[in-house]
């Protein structure tokens, strides 16, 4: 029986559009006095970064921010490559630069359909860290694409929001022949590594294999 995408992370637990969750800014983090609310919710996140990655595998990277799991105030994204997991508490965006670009990214909210995404090249970021001292961060190209998706979720925003007035979504089935290309090139990387760890290619927040599936 074929089953739809969303019905998937559904019954992975991911909370799906039309949650109040999803549309609401969530709450930061006191620090350090939270650090072990902080931890334990992180710890959650990449738990079901994990389930995601077992039954779903991402070639080109993927992020989560707690309200897609219910709970509020924190993201984790998987960059490209081998570097490690970031961890975002209490995330702002900063700076950004002017000049964009446009790619199509998914989300595991509303995982039947593609979206392409206007975003900046370029954006600074600040965190706190668990002990109560502020970070700032510079991320590019794709995974400042990721991260600013998870922070969009942390701030009750979803990419359909951020996409232009009078272009909308696409299935999914149509996104697959368009995305043909990059599938393969991110298959070959993503075949390495194991297979809860999502990696990306492109930057987007949640693109599977595509050809493969
Ligand atoms: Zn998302």
């Amino acid at each position: 029986m074929d089953v739809r995408p969303s019905q998937r992370m559904r019954d992975l637990g991911i909370v799906q559009h039309g949650a109040g969750i999803l549309a609401e800014p969530a709450r930061a983090f006191e620090l350090p006095a939270e650090r072990y609310e902080a931890e334990r919710i992180v710890d959650e996140l990449f738990a079901a970064m994990e389930r995601i990655g077992q039954v779903h595998p991402f070639a080109k990277g993927m992020g989560l921010a707690a309200p897609q799991v219910g709970i509020a105030r924190a993201a984790v994204v998987h960059p490209p490559g081998d570097a490690p997991a970031i961890i975002l508490l209490n995330p702002r965006i900063t700076d950004h630069s002017e000049e964009t670009d446009e790619q199509y990214e998914g989300c595991l909210s509303f995982f039947d359909v593609r979206g392409l995404v206007p975003r900046p090249l370029k954006i600074t970021v600040e965190t706190t860290a668990l002990d109560g001292k502020t970070v700032a961060t510079v991320y590019e190209h794709g995974l400042a694409r990721l991260i600013h998706h998870e922070i969009d979720h942390l701030d009750g925003l979803l990419y359909t929001d951020r996409m232009k007035t009078g272009v909308k979504p696409i299935p999914v089935e149509e996104y697959r022949q368009t995305g043909l290309i990059y599938s393969c090139q991110a298959s070959a990387q993503v075949d390495r590594l194991p297979r809860y760890k999502v990696r990306e290619a492109r930057g987007l927040s949640a693109v599977e294999r595509g050809a493969h599936q």
